[in-house]
């Protein structure tokens, strides 16, 4: 059973993330959460809100803000990984898919190069190839 739920693009936030964030509290669940996903629990893959949206600023009431433009990105993570909404797997599992077939293949600017923190993450990727 899936301990966490995890957003499909949150895979590669997480991937890249280096202590900047929409606030402080968001940036310490980040952090918290980076470290229960280090022990590589099962986490369900989903296209809505989940553990790190809840204390993100522009989660109104479980909706994100900008829902039409990162459940793009949920959904291009999705599709590069061969994976549905609702799939199930351990965390590690989901970061070799999402290393495999959007960092290591040079996809990431496909999937979010127009969010406010790509500058950060495409530089990041460019070293982790
Ligand atoms: S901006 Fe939206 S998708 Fe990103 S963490 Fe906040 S609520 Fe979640």
């Amino acid at each position: 059973m899936s301990k966490y739920n995890i957003r499909a693009h949150h895979g590669l936030c997480i991937s890249f993330f280096e202590g900047k964030g929409y606030s402080e509290d968001f940036t310490a669940n980040m952090e918290k959460m980076i470290a229960l996903l280090e022990e590589d629990p099962n986490v369900k893959i989903i296209d809505h809100t989940d553990e790190i949206c809840k204390a993100c600023p522009h989660d109104c009431g479980g909706v994100c803000e900008s829902s039409e433009k990162v459940r793009e990105y949920d959904n291009a993570v999705m599709k590069l990984c061969c994976i549905e909404s609702g799939a199930e797997m351990s965390w590690n599992e989901f970061r070799r898919l999402v290393y495999e077939n959007i960092i290591a293949e040079n996809k990431l600017a496909d999937v979010c190069g127009d969010c406010q923190w790509y500058s950060i993450c495409g530089r990041k990727s460019k070293l982790c190839r």
